[in-house]
This record gives structure tokens, sequence and C-alpha cells, in this order.
């Protein structure tokens, strides 16, 4: 099977890189895109050998296409050529942020298999890309853990209407049991700090202000086409139960690993048989599970994801990028980590985005929500 990584060099993309080597006869590295990261694409290119590498920075790109006999590639034509290529079988979306929507959004039209982890694209794409997938018979596979975990849990559907309620677990991040008002002085190491999961920096940053949940109830409305109502999020420290789908008749399905990428992802790639992987094996003899509620002060941030579901049009494109610019502005030391929620209840509030959702709104609908989210960073600091 023929796999082109979209991010190649990220978190994720380690993660599908290690599943490949483990399953080399049945798994080849077609092609790889990046952004920039020259030492680590080169590491990977030695390693693997694919056909092609897309680079995503220009001068990045100039500085490569000389220094190895693999194809490099770069330029919007190049990247829509590389995601259509007849060769590809699999398309995996692990571009971070939603500089991750216009790959996901050409992949969505393929007709080829998608393992979904850019969770901001259908966040800010709405019902844009599954509509899409849809109608070119693109079939989507997100390798979101809760998410993967849920798809797992309902291949036991016999109808449509069998599913009573979803949870959706959550770590509880770096902070958990912290009230907002106690993260005023937090750092940006103790931020990216998580508990059970070594991820990049943003979806570390939405990990720890309990966004990335909120992100992830947007993301399984679309996915799985079901009323926003039937997701309840919940705090599951131990990051071992990934999500369960309770049934009408009271049986409860859950999916569980300890926490490692690998799983989701092996589980995805796997076509007549599962793939095999060197996994750590959860210890049933020793093994403590809690539940916890969602904390009471982000039910705020939780009902702005439920507006998102309900209202669509560009309020997910409008929540994404106030998230996006908020998590800059805490990276780049320009805002205090509880200024986060701040940044995004302000810029959310009172938008006046028409319903009318095309790509081309959605990027319009990006570029002023994020001048109106500087511009609220710029009042606080
Ligand atoms: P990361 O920051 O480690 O890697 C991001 C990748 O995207 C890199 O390869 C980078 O080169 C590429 N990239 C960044 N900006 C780009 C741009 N402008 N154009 C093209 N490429 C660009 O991120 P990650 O942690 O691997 O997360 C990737 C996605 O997967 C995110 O949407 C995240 O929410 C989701 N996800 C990650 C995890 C995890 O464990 N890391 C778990 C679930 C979901
Ligand atoms: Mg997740």
């Amino acid at each position: 099977m023929n796999i082109l990584l979209l991010g190649a060099t990220g978190s994720i993309g380690d993660s599908v890189l290690s599943v490949i080597k483990e399953n080399h006869s049945e798994l080849n590295l077609f092609g790889i895109t990046f952004h920039k990261n020259k030492n680590k694409s080169q590491e990977i290119i030695k390693d693997f050998k694919p056909e092609f590498a897309y680079v995503e920075d220009r001068s990045t790109f100039e500085d490569l296409k000389d220094t190895s006999d693999i194809t490099f590639l770069n330029g919007d034509s190049s990247l829509k050529e590389l995601i259509e290529h007849d060769d590809v079988d699999v398309i995996i979306s692990a571009i971070s942020g939603f500089a991750g929507l216009k790959a996901t959004y050409l992949a969505a039209s393929t007709g080829k298999k998608i393992l979904l982890a850019n969770k901001e694209s259908i966040v800010a794409g709405g019902d844009l890309i599954t509509a899409r997938a849809k109608k070119f018979n693109s079939k989507i596979i997100p390798i979101d853990s809760e998410h993967n975990a849920i798809f797992q849990c309902l291949s036991g559907q016999r109808s449509p209407d069998d599913v009573q309620n979803i949870t959706i677990t959550a770590s509880g991040g770096p902070f958990i049991g912290k009230k907002i008002s106690d993260l005023k002085d937090v750092t940006k190491d103790d931020a990216l700090n998580h508990p059970n999961w070594d991820m990049g920096s943003k979806i570390s940053i939405d990990s720890a202000t309990l966004v990335n949940k909120c992100l992830e109830l947007i993301e399984a409305k679309y996915l799985f086409d079901l009323e926003e109502s039937i997701f309840d999020l919940v705090i599951h420290p131990q990051s071992i139960v990934h999500s369960v789908v309770t049934y009408k008749d009271g049986s409860s399905i859950c999916q569980m690993s300890m926490p490692d990428m690998r799983v989701p992802i092996a589980h995805a790639l796997s076509n007549e048989h599962r793939l095999p992987i060197n996994f750590e094996k959860i210890n049933f003899n020793d093994l403590n599970l809690s539940f916890h509620a969602f904390p009471e002060d982000r039910l705020q941030i939780q009902k702005i994801a439920r507006e998102v579901c309900n209202s669509g049009g560009h309020l997910g494109t409008i929540f994404n990028a106030a998230n996006e610019v908020a998590v800059e502005s805490f990276l780049n030391d320009q805002i205090s980590f509880d200024k986060i929620y701040e940044v995004i209840h302000r810029t959310f509030d009172n938008n006046s985005m028409s319903k009318d959702v095309s790509i081309e709104s959605i990027y319009e609908a990006d570029t002023q929500t994020r001048i109106k989210a500087k511009k609220v960073v710029k009042s606080i600091t």
C-alpha cells in the first residue's frame, strides 16, 4: 500500500513512520510533505526513500531540491498533482492547524482512503470536507485517538439510530484539577509538559486549556454525522479508555490501549487483517481507571463548541482561528495562559459572518477572524 504522509516531520508523522517501519512488507512511504524542517526531512528521506517530497516553504525547497535523487516539489499545483497521483493509495492528513485545510480539502476529492489527524481542517471547514469526501467517495478514517475509538466502537452498530450516547474522554492535561484563575503564572514549559502524550506544541497547549476536547466535539459531530447532544465530555486522567459508545439496549462499548498514537494509526492503516505493532500492554492486574466531570469553569468554552455544532456556517472557522491566534500569542509570550480563553470568547462574540459556506469564504472568515483576534490580543497586552 502506497502512503502519502502530509506533515511527515511532526509528532503524528513520527508515529506513522514507526508503524510503516514495523510493517514494511505491506506499507510503503510513497511521498511526504512538510513545512521547513530540513534535518528531520533528510533523515526520513534517507531511511524511507520516498519518491516525492513536497516542501511548503519556498526557500527550504530551494535549499533541498538538489540534495538527493528523489523529486522535490513546491507550489500549490504540485501539491495537487501529488495528492491526486495514481500510485497513492492512502493519504494521511497530519499537518498541524488551519494550514492543513488546503491539503485535506484536495485529498477529500480524490476518492482515496484518508487517515485524518488534522482536526482543525474539519472544525474550520465545517461539513465542507465531509460532504466533499462523500461526493467523491473518499473514505475518512479518524486517527485522533478518541475518534478512532468511536469509529471502532461504532462498528458494532446495527441501525443508524442504535446509539444513545457517546462519551469522549479527555486526559485533563498538565493542569488537571486547576481552575482557570490558578493558571495566570504558568510557563510555556509547564503548559507543553503533557502527562500522557508527547505531541506538537499547538495541540499540547490545546490539551492544557481543554480547548482540544471542544475541537474534538466538533470533529466528532461532523465525522459521525450525529447530533451534538449525543456527545458528553469527561475527564479520564489515565488516557487508557479512548472513548465510549453507549447503545440504546444499555451496552457501553469502549476502546482501550495505553496512550500511544501508533495504535489508532495501525488500526486505520489495516485492511483485511490488523497490523501488528510492538505496543505496551495494559496491565489489568494493577489498573485504576478514574472518570470525572468536565471542569465547571470550562463549560463556557464547551458551550461555544456546541454552538458551532448547532449553528454551523463559519462559526467553526471563527472558533478555530480565534484559538490559533490565542495559542500563538501565548507561545510568543504576548499573553498569559489564562487569557487564551478571553481571546477566544471576545473574538467569537458578536460576529456577523454569513451562513453560506464555500472554500473561499472559509479562507476569508479565517483571515478576518485572525485580524480581530490580534486586536483583542493587543488590547490585553
Ligand atoms: P506537529 O507540530 O508535531 O507537526 C506538524 C506537521 O505539519 C509538520 O510536519 C510540519 O512541517 C507541518 N506543517 C506545519 N505548518 C505547515 C504549513 N504551513 N504548511 C504545510 N505543512 C505544515 O503536529 P502534530 O502534533 O503531529 O499534530 C498534527 C495534527 O494531528 C494536528 O492537527 C493535531 O491536532 C493532530 N493530532 C495530533 C496528535 C498527537 O499525538 N501529536 C494526536 C491527535 C491529533
Ligand atoms: Mg485526541
